[in-house]
């Protein structure tokens, strides 16, 4: 039992595996092809968000450009710094401050004298601008910017880089990155000062942001890996704040940092997300003209793209599973009983192939299978008998109610067994040890009945044969004493039941004088005599009839269904018949009597006739009746 069940497990997940295998296969590759997807759909929308913050920043820059160039060279800053007078001045500032309203790229606008003293400052930012009292002006001749644009050409622009705002030699916090680009100013060759424009740069980067949203904002490092801005700000300047190894992105991203190295823009997987980037080229403002602009998106943000997609396809997934698990079990089931079909129908086929005749009808009893022993025993073939009931076989020896009772035990007990007589197909007839059983369905029903016989009837003739040797007498072949007692004893029997019924006869014969036959022709002549006698008693008796030969030259007959009368005239021509048929003048005589119940009573009454004929000369035929008898009793 569980060596079965294991092979059906094993069966099942063999089965699942082949059968899975294709649909597996497909749902692995729909998942690749949803993964590029995503990989597609993120590298096509963070490119168009880098894209429009490359392109932004761009014109940011080129618009900073020009708008420095004409801030640094026109007639109000050169009247200002050539003759500073309070309207000049005042022109300058008021310039300024309509400047810093409509662009809001700058931080601080100022001009610084060549002793490092502010002149002129602007302070700008999201929401305020601010001129700068002469008394809060301060001398930057202590800064390292001073010193750099000290250092300038006269037609130099001085970029100093990124730096951090610092307000009396202290930084600003929360950190603010600026830029600052020098002009120095001259005047017939005379150098009057610097004008010196702070970049507002997380102003600038916060409009990089697609669709304006903070969360579309790329982070910005510079080509050796270090930060320039991000969203959070934290990572700012991280060159310049920690000089820390562990804020390069070539040290946080490797993969990354790598294609960066290999092409201008790209889509990297990390571990946690897709890392999208391009670099800029920008020549107008140097050292930081090379930037890299990327940005992460996470697994759970990208998956959100293909997140219906997935579930559709797990959906079916899901469908086929158990569909393929429904399959499977059909299959192996169906393979198990199969198995047992095909054995168990092995064992009826070599059933079938037995050594009986063997025939099977449905439920209606119509022919449906035969064996070939069958159809070599009865001639039938199947296509005869298909469909047709087996009473197509019989042959009429048996009452009504032998099969009533047949059908009436089969419905009983599931068996019957007997002796059949059916008729063959060329309508000889066969004698069969029959047994017929059924076979039920569901315990209840009948289904089937199978009928299986072995043909007996060589068996039966050779019965028969030696029942007829032991009955029939050898010289005369009529019926032997045997045989007349025992039909005797069934005539009795039958007037004992059938009291008032028509009678029986019972007639004794016997030949007159035959020893004198023997003596004068010999015992072979006598022999001759009891058979020719023999033959003329056959002769004249009806089928019905029983004659035997009772004794030496005595006869008997029984003639059924007979009266006295009619029996005296049937003997009296049989006398006749006799003496006629006979060449030595033959003479019979014999004594009747009806047959009673008792059957040494009549035959000692028919002997007693017999005797009368004898007495009264011989060649007669007497009767004792019943009746008689009684009162000579
Ligand atoms: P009855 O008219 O009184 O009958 O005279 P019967 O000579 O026939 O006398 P009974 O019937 O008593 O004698 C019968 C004889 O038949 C006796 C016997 O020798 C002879 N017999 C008996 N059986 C056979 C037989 O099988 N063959 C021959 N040839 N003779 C037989
Ligand atoms: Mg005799
Ligand atoms: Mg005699």
């Amino acid at each position: 039992m569980r060596q079965r069940s294991s092979k059906f497990v094993l069966q099942s997940i063999a089965v699942f595996s082949v059968l899975a295998f294709v649909p597996f296969l497909y749902f692995f590759n729909q998942l690749s092809l949803i993964e590029l997807k995503t990989e597609s759909n993120i590298e096509q929308q963070s490119r168009n968000k880098l894209e429009y913050s490359k392109v932004e920043l761009q014109s940011s820059l080129d618009k900073m450009s020009a708008s420095l160039r004409y801030l640094s060279h026109n007639n109000i800053l050169l009247q200002a710094v050539t003759n500073p007078s309070e309207d000049n001045l005042e022109a300058l500032q008021d310039f300024w401050v309509l400047i810093a309203r409509t662009q809001g790229y700058y931080s601080q606008l100022r001009f610084i004298d060549i002793d490092g003293n502010e002149v002129v400052r602007i302070n700008s930012g999201n929401n305020f601008i601010e001129l700068v009292e002469a008394e809060h002006l301060q001398n930057k001749s202590d800064r390292d910017y001073f010193e750099y644009a000290r250092n300038l050409g006269d037609r130099e622009v001085g970029t100093f880089g990124i730096d951090l705002e610092q307000e009396n030699g202290d930084l600003v916090y929360p950190l603010t990155p600026t830029y600052r680009v020098i002009y120095p100013i001259s005047f017939d060759g005379e150098r009057l000062g610097y004008f010196v424009a702070n970049l507002d740069i997380v102003r600038i980067y916060n409009k990089l942001a697609y669709k304006n949203r903070a969360v579309n904002l790329p982070k910005i490092a510079t080509q050796e890996g270090y930060y320039l801005m991000t969203p959070k700000g934290s990572d700012i300047m991280g060159h310049l704040v920690y000089e820390n190894q562990e804020m390069n992105i070539a040290k946080q991203y490797p993969a990354l940092w790598t294609s960066i190295q290999q092409s201008d823009s790209g889509t990297v997987k990390d571990q946690d997300g897709w890392l999208s980037y391009t670099k800029t080229q920008i020549d107008n403002v140097d050292k930081i003209s090379n930037m890299i602009l990327f940005l992460k998106t996470d697994f759970s943000e990208a998956n959100a793209f293909t997140q219906d997609e997935k579930k559709v396809l797990y959906q079916q997934a899901t469908f086929i599973l158990i569909i393929l698990f429904l399959l499977t079990f059909t299959f192996v089931t169906w393979n198990y009983n199969h198995e047992k079909n095909s054995l168990d129908s092995k064992i009826a086929r070599a059933a079938m192939n037995g050594m009986s005749a063997m025939i099977i009808t449905d439920r209606n009893n119509r022919i449906i299978q035969v064996n070939e022993e069958f159809t070599r025993v009865s001639g039938f073939e199947l296509a005869d008998v298909k469909g047709h009931k087996p009473s197509l076989f019989s042959s009429g020896k048996h009452s009504q109610e032998f099969y009533l009772k047949m059908w009436k035990q089969l419905e009983n007990t599931g068996l019957w067994e007997g002796e059949v007589i059916n008729k063959r197909r060329d309508g000889s007839l066969i004698t069969q040890i029959l047994r017929i059983q059924t076979v039920k369905h569901n315990s209840d029903t009948i289904q089937f009945y199978v009928a299986s016989f072995v043909d007996i009837s060589h068996r039966k003739e050779l019965e028969n044969r030696l029942r007829a040797l032991s009955e029939k007498d050898s010289m005369t072949s009529l019926w032997n004493r045997r045989k007349f007692d025992s039909e005797m004893q069934a005539h009795s029997a039958r007037a004992k039941r059938y009291k008032n019924h028509a009678v029986s006869v019972l007639a004794l014969i016997d030949i007159d004088h035959f020893k004198r036959v023997n003596d004068r022709y010999g015992h072979d002549k006598g022999d001759a005599v009891i058979r020719q006698v023999a033959k003329s008693l056959e002769k004249q008796l009806r089928e019905t009839d029983l004659v035997a030969r009772i004794g030496g030259e005595e006869f008997a007959l029984i003639l059924p269904h007979t009266d006295l009368r009619e029996a005296e005239m049937v003997l009296n021509r049989i006398r006749v018949a006799v003496n006629i048929e006979s060449d030595l003048n033959i003479t019979v005589s014999a004594g009747l009597t009806e047959i009673c119940s008792h059957q040494d009573e009549t035959y000692k009454r028919a002997d007693i006739a017999l005797y009368e004929s004898k007495s009264l000369g011989r060649d007669k035929v007497s009767i004792l009746s019943m009746t008689e008898n009684d009162s000579i009793a």
